[in-house]
């Protein structure tokens, strides 16, 4: 069996890079709404290159998300079933875990 590890790799950066906008998106929040419980707007952290959507969560949501290393925020609909579980659902976001480095 050929494990693509190459396009794994692409994937995993895409998220990653979203994780980046979205921390900075997070400090920009937090400065601007003074309070942490807000809902602010992230963007989606699924590994199509091209998704751009936002969706709003609550500040300490995002942070209980950043705190697992594992787990991205998506849109409901960007869940890729079989490359990550759904641990966490909300009206407006999914929370998804990689089970690619899950041994
Ligand atoms: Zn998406």
């Amino acid at each position: 069996m050929e494990i693509d590890g190459r396009r794994d790799d692409k994937r995993v950066q895409n998220e990653l890079l979203f994780r980046a906008v979205n921390e900075k998106l997070r400090a920009l929040n937090v400065e601007f709404e003074g309070f942490a419980n807000e809902l602010a707007v992230f963007v989606c952290e699924c590994n199509r290159i091209e998704c751009m959507t936002q969706m709003e969560l609550g500040v300490e949501a995002f942070d209980a998300v950043c705190a697992q290393p594992l787990r991205f925020v998506v849109v409901p609909g960007h869940e890729m079933p079989g490359v990550e579980q759904v641990v966490g659902r909300n009206g407006t976001y999914v929370v998804v875990e990689e089970l690619a480095y899950v041994h």
